[in-house]
């Protein structure tokens, strides 16, 4: 089977998230990596939350090569779709499935290099496969896996999130929170009676619009960026609300010390109740880095000529596996298109899916190679 029809299969698999419901299709893909003689282990966090972690080589000097991504994917939208989400139509280069972009086509370009390679893995440093259950709004899979002792070591890392096979050297942090404001309520014709909580969340979110970071600013990322997303409170225009909540996403660069912009934040909030609901750092390997440069040579071909240091808007797994696999230099590489992500009709290039194999296979025949 060729990557483009295990694309399809992929998509047919249901594992919208929520509710995610990955099991079924980290067990087909297990089920391939084990035929293909890698060893297999799942990692279930809750009820058919499944990741697959899979390995083939292994040597003492040198640690093996992760490639690594995501089962789930987002739900289908409002919109109507002209083709069928879950079937994988194809009209021109162009294969259509809610998750053929973000990122099933990047993991069956995964599987079938993985596959092609198999075979030269023993006695070389070899790979791990780590396909992991919901990242998506959250990043929650990786980072219950990142618990465990299951993922072993990795000396490099691959993400085959969508970037139309441009290698990217990394993403921004994300901290994620609510904020919940107390009051005292009372009639709306005495206020003066009770204690306004919508008063106190829109100081604080007045205060919050002009956070200074007081961080430099990264020569690729730019600025760390902060956006109160939500605010709610009150239930009626009669009555002094005693209670309000707002919702808060600050995206961060390297540089910044995630503990210290929350206690920055804490005493800004004075006696408000913060639930901080993701904390991710940001993942950046200097471009220079030895590993890099020869990833950036690889995929010269497929692009026709040097890529030049380009970090990903969006979040990864990464954040959470390089707790463990900790200074593995990273890379985001995929076939799909990431403007496609999340979107109605949303398809993926199959002459890159084609290519994403080659550049997988040869990243891994680089890593083993020394
Ligand atoms: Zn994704």
């Amino acid at each position: 089977m060729d990557a483009i029809a295990l694309t399809r299969t992929l998509l047919q698999f249901d594992t919208v998230n929520p509710p995610g419901r990955e099991r079924d299709c980290a067990r087909h893909a297990g089920a391939m990596l084990e035929q293909w003689g890698y060893k297999v282990e799942y990692h279930e966090y809750a009820d058919r939350r499944t990741s697959v972690i899979a390995r083939a080589g292994g040597r003492e000097e040198k640690a093996p090569l992760c490639l690594t991504g995501h089962l789930d994917v987002v739900p289908l939208g409002t919109r109507k779709w002209a083709h069928d989400p879950f079937s994988g139509e194809t009209a021109g280069d162009r294969l259509y499935g809610r998750g053929s972009s973000d990122m099933k086509a990047g993991v069956a370009a995964i599987l079938v290099a993985a596959r092609s390679m198999a075979d030269k893995l023993p006695g070389t440093p070899g790979v791990v496969i780590v396909l992991t259950a919901a990242e998506e709004g959250g990043c929650i899979g990786s980072k219950k896996l990142a618990e465990t002792q299951l993922l072993g070591r990795a000396g490099a890392i691959v993400v085959g999130e969508p970037t139309s096979n441009y290698p990217l050297v990394g993403h921004k942090g994300s901290i994620k929170f609510h904020a919940s404001f107390r009051g005292v309520s009372a009639h709306g014709s005495m206020p003066q009676l009770g204690e306004n909580a919508v008063y106190k969340a829109a100081r604080a979110v007045a205060k919050l619009e002009a956070f200074d970071f007081k961080a430099k600013k990264h020569p690729i990322m730019g600025e760390p960026t902060l956006n109160v997303g939500t605010f709610e409170g009150g239930s009626g225009v009669n009555l002094v609300p005693d209670l309000a909540k707002i919702g808060v996403d600050i995206r961060t660069v390297p540089g910044v010390d995630h503990k210290k912009v929350l206690q920055r934040i804490k005493q800004l909030l004075g006696k408000a109740e913060m639930d901080v609901f993701s904390d991710l750092p940001p993942v950046w390997t200097a471009p220079d880095d030895e590993w890099i440069e020869r990833v950036f040579e690889i995929c010269k071909p497929v692009l026709g000529r040097k890529a030049k240091p380009r970090a990903a808007t969006y979040m990864t797994d990464a954040a959470n596996l390089l707790k463990v696999y900790a200074g593995a230099p990273t890379v985001v590489l995929g076939p799909g298109e990431a403007q496609m992500a999340h979107q109605t009709d949303e398809y993926c290039s199959m002459e890159r899916i084609g290519e994403a194999v080659a550049l997988y296979e040869a990243l891994i025949a680089d890593w083993i190679k020394n």
